[in-house]
């Protein structure tokens, strides 16, 4: 996303409605913390507290044109037209249970991002429904959707604010302690706590800077804080050093334990969890399974087994990983 979208996310001050049919994924999720552009429904319904399954039925999806996003007079237009008269999703169906954690793989440009934004409603179905809690999403109120997914990316954004506020979007009314609290969890209390100004420093460019995992982490107390039932993770690609990936592991786990997840997964660690693997391709899910199930046939998931996931995680496995197979 962020390879087709890097020069338009520069756009900052376009409207919020532009910017949410259009730039990625992870600033749409977690600056604007699922705002999206598509309106609520006159009588819409609340999707029911704690509710926790996914399911898409036969969805397809095109994402909308650039003239249907009104922006005809970027320079960008020609190169957004390439990508968006074809289906990007082509009839995906598939079930996640309350307490199941689902992995997303598949090549580059697969549809793994695009499915996972649906389910937050970034953008409608072009065909077929995707439902959350038995609640089609187009039914639901946005504040209940809001309510019942959080969502995690590779690239965590922080706002140029204190800690504090950074933490309170996800809970306008949490204490200090339950601030201090969310922050241990996820594997940053100490390095917060060793700050003069504790939860009122202010982070960012003129403020303080926090590494790549260490911004994660905030993100991940954020979304402690918050308390979906469902989880949205886009897992990290990029090596972190092993002290900080060991530590955002650790959050991570804090994160999803007890939640339905669905992961955009590049671990081994991780794959290896999950309840059930979908191998997308092309816009379709070619392949469904558990890793044992999927790694003996001669399909997609093996051959990506062999080529991406052993040879990622076997330089470096994380601790609590098997080696592989
Ligand atoms: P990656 O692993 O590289 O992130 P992915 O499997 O997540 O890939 P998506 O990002 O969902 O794939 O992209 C699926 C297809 O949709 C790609 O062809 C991509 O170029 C296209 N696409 C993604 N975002 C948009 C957008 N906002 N507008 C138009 N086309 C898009």
């Amino acid at each position: 996303l962020t390879r087709l979208y890097g020069p338009l996310t520069a756009l900052s001050n376009v409207r919020v409605d532009v910017m949410s049919a259009l730039v990625s994924f992870e600033r749409v999720f977690e600056v604007l913390d699922l705002a999206p552009a598509i309106a609520e429904r006159p009588g819409a319904r609340e999707i029911p507290e704690g509710a926790a399954k996914v399911e898409f039925r036969d969805v397809h999806f095109r994402y909308p044109s650039a003239s249907e996003v009104s922006l005809a007079s970027l320079e960008d237009v020609a190169s957004l037209d390439r990508a968006v008269n074809d289906e990007v999703l082509k009839g995906v169906s598939f079930t996640v249970e309350p307490g199941q954690m689902v992995a997303l793989v598949g090549p580059s440009g697969a549809g793994k991002s695009t499915t996972a934004m649906l389910v937050s409603r970034i953008y409608d179905a072009t065909s077929g429904a995707v439902l959350v809690g038995d609640v089609d999403v187009r039914d639901a109120t946005l504040q209940s959707l809001h309510d019942t997914i959080g969502v995690v990316t590779q690239d965590s954004h922080l706002f140029h604010e204190t800690i504090a506020e950074n933490l309170r979007y996800a809970k306008p009314d949490a204490t200090d302690q339950e601030l201090w609290t969310a922050l241990r969890r996820a594997q940053v209390g100490e390095l917060v706590e060793s700050l003069p100004e504790g939860l009122d420093t202010v982070v960012g460019e003129r403020g303080y800077r926090f590494s790549g995992g260490e911004k994660q982490r905030i993100a991940i107390a954020r979304l402690l804080l918050k308390a979906p039932s469902i989880v949205i993770l886009d897992e990290a690609t990029a090596h972190l050093d092993s002290e900080s990936e060991a530590a955002v592991q650790r959050a991570l786990a804090e994160a999803l334990a007890g939640r339905t997840a669905l992961v955009i997964a590049h671990r081994l660690s991780t794959i290896r969890d999950a309840d059930q693997i979908l191998v997308v391709d092309d816009g379709r899910v070619v392949e469904r399974g558990t890793h044992d199930e999927l790694v003996v046939t001669a399909g997609l998931y093996a051959e990506l087994y062999r080529t991406q996931f052993a040879v990622i995680d076997s330089p470096a496995p994380h601790p609590t990983s098997p080696a592989p197979a």
